[in-house]
C-alpha cells in the first residue's frame, strides 16, 4: 500500500470526488441519496445490538420493565443518530474537501471527512460512548495486528500457543487489578472483593470462600450465566450478519444459525468455571482467601482460550485489562491533579473520534486486514459508501499499475 502513497499525486490527477465515491451521480444527488439510505442502514445495524442490550439488562435486573424499554430505546435512537451523522459527514466532507482544494489529498481526503461527525460522540449517552469506543478499539487492534508485516508478528499472529499464553497473562492482569478497584468493569469473570458471609454464619459452617452458596453451586451458577451470555452473543452476531439479507433470502437466517460458534460458547463457560474453581481450590487449600488467588485463577483459566482463539475475545481482553489498570491507577493516585484532569476528559469519546477516523482510512487502504464484522458494519452504516470508495481506489491503483 505504500506504492499508492508514493504515486498518489500522479494517480489522482484529474480524478474527481465522483470517480472515487459516487460514480454516475452528481454530488448533490449523491448526498440526498445517502441521507435516506444511511438512516435505514443504521437502523438495520442497531436492531440486533438493541435486542442484545435489552435482553442483558432484563437478565441482570431479573425483570422486563418499561424503564428498561425506555432506556434501551433512547440508546437505540442515539446510536442510529450517531452512525447517520458520521456516515453523512464522511460523504459530504469528501466532496467538500475535493471542491475546496480541487484535488483528492492523500490520506486526509479519506481519513478526515468523518471528523466533524465523530465529534457528536461527546453528546451521546454514557452507554453509547463506552460500547462504541470499546468496539472501535477492538476493530483498530485487529486491523493493526493483521496489517503488521514483521516476521515475529506474523508468527505470533498464527500461533495458537503464543495466543493462548498471551491471553493467560492478560487474563491474570484482569484478575489482579479488577480485585483491587472499586469500579466494576464488564468481564467474563468477577473476583469477589469482600466476604459475603455474615461472620456468625461463617464460623458455624466452617467456610473459607467469600461466596455465600456452597462451592459447587457457585461454580455451576457462573458457568450457567456465561453459557447463556455466550449463546445470546452468538445469536446477536448471526442476526447482525443475516438481517439485511433475510428479506431477499429467508434461508440465510437458518444457514447462519446452523453455523454458530459453539466452541466459543464452550470457551466462555469453561473460562468462568475454571476461574471460580481455582479460586475455591486455592482458598480451601490454604484455609484462607489471598489477594493473589484471583491473579492465579485468571492465569490458569486463560488456558481455555485455546478452545476458541479469536481476535474479538483477545482484543476485548486487552481493552478490559487497560480499563482495569487505569481504574486502579486513577483510584490509587486520585489526589494527583493530572489524574483528576484526565478523568474529566471523556476518554471514551476521544478514543472513538481518533479510531473511527482511522477506521475510515483502514477501510480504504487495508480492507484485507479488517475483521469481517468491521467491514460489515462500516458498509451497512454507510449504505455501502465505504465499499464503493475502497473499490474505486483499488481500481484506480490497478489501472495504473
Ligand atoms: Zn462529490
Ligand atoms: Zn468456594
Amino acid at each position: 500500500m505504500t506504492a499508492i502513497s508514493k504515486y498518489w499525486n500522479e494517480l489522482t490527477t484529474g480524478v474527481d470526488c465522483a470517480a472515487l465515491t459516487h460514480p454516475g451521480k452528481s454530488c448533490n444527488e449523491h448526498i440526498r441519496f445517502q441521507l435516506g439510505a444511511t438512516l435505514w442502514g443504521n437502523v438495520q445495524f442497531v436492531i440486533p445490538i438493541w435486542m442484545l442490550r435489552f435482553f442483558l439488562l432484563a437478565y441482570t435486573r431479573r425483570a422486563v420493565s418499561w424503564e428498561i424499554a425506555r432506556q434501551t430505546l433512547f440508546e437505540f435512537s442515539a446510536m442510529i443518530a450517531n452512525g447517520w451523522i458520521v456516515s453523512n459527514s464522511w460523504s459530504a466532507g469528501f466532496c467538500a474537501i475535493y471542491h475546496t482544494f480541487g484535488r483528492i489529498i492523500n490520506n486526509y481526503s479519506i481519513s478526515l471527512p468523518g471528523l466533524p461527525g465523530t465529534l457528536a460522540m461527546f453528546w451521546m449517552p454514557a452507554y453509547v460512548q463506552m460500547s462504541h469506543s470499546r468496539a472501535i478499539f477492538n476493530v483498530f487492534l485487529e486491523c493493526w495486528i493483521k496489517s503488521r508485516e514483521h516476521p515475529v508478528m506474523e508468527y505470533a499472529r498464527e500461533s495458537r500457543l503464543v495466543g493462548t499464553v498471551a491471553f493467560m497473562l492478560i487474563s491474570a492482569l484482569i484478575g489482579h487489578y479488577s480485585l483491587r478497584t472499586k469500579a466494576v468493569e464488564f468481564w467474563f469473570f468477577a473476583p469477589l472483593k469482600k466476604d459475603l458471609n455474615p461472620t456468625g454464619d461463617k464460623r458455624q459452617a466452617n467456610k473459607v470462600c467469600y461466596h455465600r452458596e456452597d462451592c459447587r453451586s457457585y461454580i455451576l451458577d457462573g458457568m450457567k450465566t456465561c453459557f447463556t451470555f455466550g449463546m445470546i452473543l452468538e445469536l446477536a452476531r448471526k442476526l447482525i450478519a443475516s438481517i439485511p439479507k433475510i428479506r431477499k433470502h429467508p434461508s440465510t437466517l437458518f444457514h447462519a444459525l446452523s453455523r454458530m460458534r459453539f466452541k466459543f460458547v464452550a470457551f466462555l463457560t469453561l473460562y468462568n468455571g475454571l476461574f471460580r474453581l481455582v479460586n475455591c481450590l486455592l482458598a480451601h487449600h490454604r484455609r484462607k482467601v489471598s489477594p493473589y488467588d484471583s491473579t492465579l485463577a485468571g492465569l490458569i483459566s486463560g488456558i481455555s482460550y485455546t478452545l476458541s482463539p479469536n481476535f474479538n475475545v483477545f482484543n476485548l481482553a486487552v481493552t478490559a485489562m487497560i480499563q482495569n489498570v487505569w481504574n486502579y491507577v486513577s483510584e490509587k493516585y486520585a489526589r494527583l491533579e493530572l489524574i483528576q484532569r484526565m478523568n474529566r476528559l471523556s476518554f471514551s469519546s476521544i478514543t472513538w473520534i481518533i479510531l473511527m477516523n482511522y477506521n475510515m482510512y483502514s477501510r480504504a487502504y487495508y480492507p484485507y486486514a479488517m475483521s469481517k464484522y468491521a467491514l460489515k458494519f462500516t458498509d451497512l452504516c454507510s449504505s455501502s459508501q465505504a465499499c464503493t470508495a475502497s473499490e474505486c481506489l483499488a481500481k484506480l491503483f490497478l489501472s495504473a499499475s
